[in-house]
């Protein structure tokens, strides 16, 4: 058997909101995106969404809503996916790459007040495969030391955080939905506020910074004047993509269910075996789900997470690992970053992989991962 890391979920209904939005006319960003924007706000409790291209988007408007300086510091937990950081680097202001909990793989916060300098302007906590940072401390201490809280959800559509749902705690948030992320448009990401300036702010960098609502300028209210009040980008999202994300906002709780089913099938399979550590979720609050990681206890195994890695996709299970420590790219490297310092990110690093987790996912290749994990663990214990 054959098992992908991830299959998206798209039913006739995406088909047919596409379909209308090609039979509007609507190519490009319209009432379609301005629906989409209310639904998601609605949905995530934020009084202001604004629509664009990706996630990466959504954090470099977001660092430009809050005015990122040159020279400025940005605190980036080590263990996610380079856009988190790369953003900082736009503005020539450094990412200030913070340490991870061993059990919950997020940012650890005692070690990011550690790093809190008088040149520190923002954090960006990543909800680490959908589970919710420890918000309440983050945004005490960034309450104490002035700093903007833009938080990464990439994964965390819907998560929970002592019953509030993630999209309205930071002063921004910013979700995915590329084509793996648990809403998915192939393309796509959202900025959600409570900050009216920063939300218009946002709306007019995401297309060249034309002043608001430019795009009506082909609709009958439009006029063809326009102005350019700053230097914007090319962000802007499309209604065929907001099509298909208000198709898949209205399945979203039920492809949430579907992942949870999956990660207690693959809990209870993998309960008390001995080549594994389990990942924790605080009980406090409730993960999207989007990745379940697997932690190898090497000390009982002959073989390393490469191997069993090697072995699964030899089986015909594919799985990623989340994340290589940003410190570890040539790029980081070069420009001073190490792995000293990081000696739980580094153990985090050796010991994970992730399994395959996606609604739809039929109960035959779930019952085939666990299988497959199990057998290649229960042949190379020590
Ligand atoms: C996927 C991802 C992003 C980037 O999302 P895009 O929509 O592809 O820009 C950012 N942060 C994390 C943690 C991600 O996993």
């Amino acid at each position: 058997m054959e098992v992908p890391f991830h299959r998206p979920y798209i039913t006739e209904e995406e088909i047919e909101g596409v379909i209308e939005s090609l039979r509007a006319g609507w190519l490009t960003m319209g009432p379609k995106t301005i629906q989409f924007e209310r639904a998601f706000g609605e949905y995530v409790g934020a009084p202001q969404a604004v629509a664009v291209n990706s996630c990466t988007a959504a954090l470099h408007l977001a660092l430009r809503a809050i005015g990122l300086q040159p020279g400025d510091e940005v605190l980036v937990p080590t263990t996610t996916f380079v856009a988190s950081a790369e953003v900082v680097g736009y503005f020539g202001a450094r990412p200030v790459l913070v340490d991870i909990e061993p059990e919950t793989h997020l940012m650890d916060v005692r070690k990011m007040e550690e790093k809190i300098t008088p040149r520190t302007r923002a954090v960006i906590p990543v909800h680490y495969g959908g589970q919710p940072c420890d918000m309440d401390e983050i945004m005490a201490l960034a309450e104490q030391h002035r700093l903007a809280v833009i938080e990464d959800a990439a994964h965390s559509l819907p998560a929970w955080y002592k019953g509030r749902i993630i999209g309205n705690i930071g002063h921004i948030t910013a979700f995915s939905f590329y084509a793996t992320k648990t809403l998915a448009t192939g393309e796509g990401g959202m900025a959600t506020t409570a900050r009216e300036d920063w939300a218009d702010q946002m709306r007019v960098l995401r297309l060249h910074g034309i002043s608001k609502d430019a795009w009506k300028r082909y609709t009958a209210a439009g006029s063809w004047r326009y102005d350019v009040i700053e230097n914007g980008y090319k962000y802007n999202t499309t209604d065929l993509n907001a099509a298909l994300g208000l198709a898949q906002l209205r399945k979203v709780e039920w492809m949430w269910q579907e992942r949870k089913r999956i990660a207690r099938r693959y809990d209870a399979a993998f309960a008390g075996e001995k080549g594994l550590i389990p990942y924790q979720v605080k009980s406090d609050r409730v993960s999207a789900w989007h990745l379940y990681p697997l932690r190898l206890r090497l000390e009982a195994l002959t073989i390393d997470r490469d191997a069993v890695a090697e072995a699964l996709k030899a089986r015909g299970v594919s799985i990623s690992v989340h994340f290589i420590p940003l410190y570890h790219f040539s790029y980081y490297r070069r420009n001073g970053y190490s792995a000293e310092g990081y000696p739980q990110s580094e153990w985090v690093f050796e010991r994970t992989l992730s399994l395959p987790i996606f609604p739809g996912m039929r109960d035959e290749e779930i019952d085939y991962v666990i299988e497959a994990v199990l057998s290649i663990l229960r042949s190379a214990y020590r």
